[in-house]
């Protein structure tokens, strides 16, 4: 893999912000932020899908440093990470839209 080839975030749509976010009991996350889904508690997105905590003007998260422990788990170029870039990539030349995790 050369240097440009490295899925750094800097050259990803933030695509893991689209992803659900599980909240833990630990998380200390503004109650307006979130919401409930299948029973959980999980991270709001705003209607295109997008983390309501995501700096859309510079495609960062803004709780970075209190971000949920799931996202911190995350790991950049991690199994996961590469397939739901590629899935975003298949879609995205199909011209389907981005299915919500
Ligand atoms: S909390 Fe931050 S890192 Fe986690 S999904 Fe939202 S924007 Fe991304």
């Amino acid at each position: 893999m050369t240097d440009d080839q490295v899925p750094l975030c800097g050259r990803c749509d933030a695509v893991c912000c689209r992803l659900t976010v599980v909240l833990q009991p630990e998380d200390r996350i503004p109650q307006h932020m979130t919401t409930t889904q299948g029973g959980l508690q999980v991270m709001a997105r705003d209607e295109e899908g997008w983390c309501v905590a995501l700096d859309s003007a510079h495609m960062r998260c803004s709780y970075y440093e209190t971000r949920p422990e799931v996202c911190r788990r995350f790991a950049m170029a991690g199994p996961y990470c590469l397939e739901v870039r590629a899935d975003y990539s298949e879609r995205t030349r199909q011209g389907i839209p981005l299915r919500l995790y």
